[in-house]
């Protein structure tokens, strides 16, 4: 057995830093994983910034995984050598977003009020009664403080400590590369196509194509629906096109909402507008591209240095009858059909197109430089040192070639 577990931080913009820290310790309710896969989802921008989200800091970064049990309680669900997914959060499992199956992360017990109705760190601590942010009921680190362990509660770590109900067994025809894509890229965008509506040969846009707009392409695909895309990055309008896009709209044309129109027929504009962006160019784009009485989903929570937009209620909303809503991550009653869904032939053919960079953990760096470069899908990082062929996907190392001249590299 291991002595010790390793995790990555990010001690100053810039630099990545694997840590040796104690070996995780278990309590009730709680297994112990050792993490095969642990993507990269918006840790890159922290290692840019060094803008933490409030359940993180430079020390325990990352909350997407998959892996195999190794240690589990007596009374657990699980058992060591159980393959699994893990989910993010802690939620309490009582209140009503619990017990209705929603998504964890929009847990009662997690203060997003207190978090964010003031810019002011000290009022923030204060609301949460002089803690640190992280240490806040739901976020990753309560996990290391239930269990008392001083390590294990994030992602980017050798050995994760998950609570049962985050875990979810992977079937045993399904590969730990795709199951890896149940979190922040086909598994949250799973359930924003699901609570939007999406229905066969609806029309669906989707505005600003990174990793997210990735899965929401594939996920509206699945559903049988007709995909425009709103982007105009050479490389990820190539790799929209063979995740499934029907169309392809440059929002840099002055007729942009014409073309969306001429598309949509009688409907004037999309069923389903999925803002994949958090940019309030692509956000204004999204509420002009829906149809009256149409859904407009966010999940561009995250460039908390964008502007706020300001919308019209009257006009924007109001008058069209436009649904306005977004979300995190996968709801609990959802990741039956997640699974589902990740072994599907056509899914996982185009989920290959998503996955464009895999490294070591200990190549972090070079992942988040990858993920910076905008010319990236979902990145892998393998924290038990063990990837098989470490870098860009041999795809992508072409398609950036052929692009280099049309886009001076
Ligand atoms: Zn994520
Ligand atoms: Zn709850």
């Amino acid at each position: 057995m291991a002595e010790h577990n390793v995790v990555l931080t990010i001690p100053e913009p810039g630099r990545v830093e694997l840590k040796e820290r104690p070996y995780p310790k278990i309590a009730p309710g709680y297994s112990l994983v050792q993490i095969e896969i642990a993507p990269v989802c918006i840790e890159h921008q922290v290692y840019k910034e060094h803008r933490f989200e409030w359940h993180s800091d430079a020390e325990r970064q990352g909350h997407e995984g998959v892996g195999t049990i190794i240690e589990a309680l007596p009374g657990s669900k699980f058992k060591p050598g159980d393959r699994v997914i893990i989910y993010q959060g802690n939620p309490c499992q009582e209140c009503f977003v619990c017990q209705r199956g929603l998504s964890p992360t929009h847990c009662l017990s997690i203060p997003y009020e207190a978090l964010t109705e003031t810019q002011n760190p000290d009022s923030v601590l204060e609301a949460l009664g002089g803690g640190k942010a992280i240490d806040a009921p739901g976020g990753l680190k309560s996990i290391e403080n239930e269990c008392g362990s001083e390590s294990g509660g994030f992602g980017f770590s050798k050995y994760r400590i998950a609570p049962d109900y985050m875990i979810q067994q992977i079937p045993d025809d399904l590969s730990f590369r795709y199951a890896a894509l149940a979190n922040c890229s086909l598994g949250c965008t799973y359930t924003g196509i699901e609570e939007a509506g999406v229905q066969k040969d609806d029309w669906v846009v989707v505005a600003g194509v990174g990793f997210i707009g990735f899965g929401s392409i594939i996920n509206a695909k699945y559903r049988g629906a007709k995909v425009i895309v709103l982007g105009r990055n050479p490389f990820r309008m190539e790799q929209a096109r063979k995740m499934g896009a029907d169309y392809i709209v440059n929002p840099d044309d002055d007729d942009w909402l014409e073309q969306i129109h001429e598309l949509t027929g009688g409907l004037r504009g999309a069923d389903v507008v999925i803002e994949a962006s958090g940019y309030p160019y692509y956000q204004k784009k999204a509420l002009q591209a829906v149809r009256r009485f149409g859904t407009v989903w966010l999940y561009g929570f995250l460039v908390e240095t964008s502007e706020p937009l300001p919308i019209r209620l009257l006009d924007e909303i109001h008058n069209r009858g436009v649904k306005l809503s977004g979300s995190h991550d996968v709801h609990v009653k959802h990741r039956e059909g997640l699974l589902r869904m990740l072994r599907n032939p056509e899914t996982q053919a185009a989920a290959d197109h998503i996955i464009t960079h895999e490294y070591n953990m200990s190549q972090g760096a070079e992942a988040f430089e990858a993920a910076l470069s905008k010319q990236a899908g979902k990145i892998f990082l393998y924290p038990q040192e063990n990837c098989d062929s470490p870098g860009v996907s041999a795809e992508l190392r072409e398609l950036v070639a052929g692009h280099t001249d049309q886009t001076g590299g």
